[in-house]
């Protein structure tokens, strides 16, 4: 089976990690600052707090931008579950922005139409988590200047697009947002097994996150209510989580980080290749805006007739039969059962509902080989003859 993504993992990966093993510390060891400190120079931030995964990462950025009861989140429906289920976590409400039809991406018109109503109501966002879908940049200018007209905050659920830029600066800079986080599941552009990262350039938010990722439990004198009883005093001044990366996933990100601008380009060449090879199909391809240089993670196409559930459908399963592992991303979150129950239906977000019936994710990945990706490309193109 070609999956429609895997991790790449090299000698110097098990290297790393083997070293890592053989040393002192497992867990809160010297890797893991020096695998935030790597992301956090590679992408432009002052700070990195790194943790077992990004679904943790965008709980610990909830609770330090002080999301809680009574407030809400709002995400697009075209993303993984955890974009919303961060802020249930936290006892917040979500809703849902629709996507823009070109991009995939949350929409800022449907954003600044939904804005307006919610501030007529009463009820504007406290955080809003645009998503990189497949690794390309949302328009974060404009979402930025809605937040300063309209005072919420926002995470950039990352997950897809470390490696891309945005108006030619890295994706993690958070040039137009508070939190950037990034995940490092075997699917995604690098690796660390499971974990996640935030990146943000203010002290405050960073220091917020890593006291949550531990516990809530600090050792610095000057946060504590007393004096310290002694040399092995700490004490809990929240209420935390153990989120905490180990030392041998630190070291096999930072090994990852050594290729990952080679491995973002290679996802560009394949892409470059799938648009060639499929420009004449009745397919919808990956549209690029040019104040992007996406991550590449995901390559969807859309079929474009009216039957496009059926077609995809048949297309999938006689896919999936000669061995092309493709996806679909994603299910819109607003029609999952546990959402329905919440009060959303079918029908609240139109264009995301529009975009899922007809994408398909076809296999793209750093290591997959041109003679794979022929493989895919033949099969395709033989299934929709
Ligand atoms: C993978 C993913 C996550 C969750 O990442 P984990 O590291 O698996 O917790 C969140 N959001 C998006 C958009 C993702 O693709």
């Amino acid at each position: 089976m070609i999956p429609y993504a895997r991790q790449e993992i090299t000698a110097a990966d098990i290297q790393a990690v083997e070293a890592v093993l053989r040393s002192d510390f497992l867990t809160q060891g010297p890797v893991v600052p020096r695998f935030e400190a790597a992301v956090a120079a590679c992408c432009g931030a002052s700070h990195a707090i790194a943790a077992n995964s990004a679904t943790s990462v965008l709980h610990l950025a909830c609770r330090a931008l002080g999301l809680g009861q009574g407030d809400c989140l709002w995400t697009s429906p075209i993303t993984f579950v955890a974009s919303a289920n961060c802020a249930l976590y936290c006892g917040a409400q979500v809703d849902f922005v629709d996507i823009d039809p070109r991009t995939y991406n949350l929409s800022p018109e449907a954003l600044e139409r939904k804005l307006a109503e919610a501030e007529r109501m009463g009820r504007l966002p406290k955080i809003v988590v645009p998503v990189h879908l497949c690794g390309q940049s949302c328009d974060m200018a404009a979402i930025y200047a809605l937040a300063q007209r309209y005072g919420f905050k926002i995470i950039e659920d990352a997950s897809h697009a470390i490696g891309g830029r945005y108006q030619n600066e890295p994706i993690g800079n958070c040039r137009y947002s508070d939190i950037t986080v990034f995940s490092f599941h075997p699917v995604k552009i690098i690796t660390t097994g499971e974990g996640g990262m935030a990146l943000t350039n203010n002290p405050e938010l960073a220091e917020r996150m890593a006291l949550l990722r531990s516990h809530g439990i600090t050792r610095d004198p000057d946060k504590m209510t007393h004096a310290p009883d002694g040399p092995w005093y700490y004490q809990q001044i929240d209420q935390g989580f153990n989120y905490r990366m180990t030392e041998f996933q630190a070291a096999l990100g930072l090994s990852q980080m050594e290729r990952l601008d080679a491995y973002v380009a290679r996802r560009h060449e394949l892409a470059k290749y799938y648009d060639a090879q499929l420009v004449d199909l009745p397919l919808t391809l990956p549209w690029q805006h040019p104040d992007c240089y996406s991550g590449r993670h995901l390559y969807v196409i859309r079929l474009q007739d009216k039957r496009a559930a059926a077609s995809r459908q048949q297309l999938f399963s006689v896919l999936r039969q000669q061995g092309i592992g493709v996806n679909v991303h994603y299910i819109p979150v607003h029609t999952q059962p546990y959402y329905q129950n919440m009060g959303f239906k079918a029908g609240d977000f139109p264009n995301a509902e529009r975009y899922y019936q007809g994408a398909i994710s076809l296999p793209l990945y750093a290591s997959l080989s041109n003679t794979q990706q022929e493989r895919v490309i033949r099969a395709l193109r033989i299934c929709m003859a």
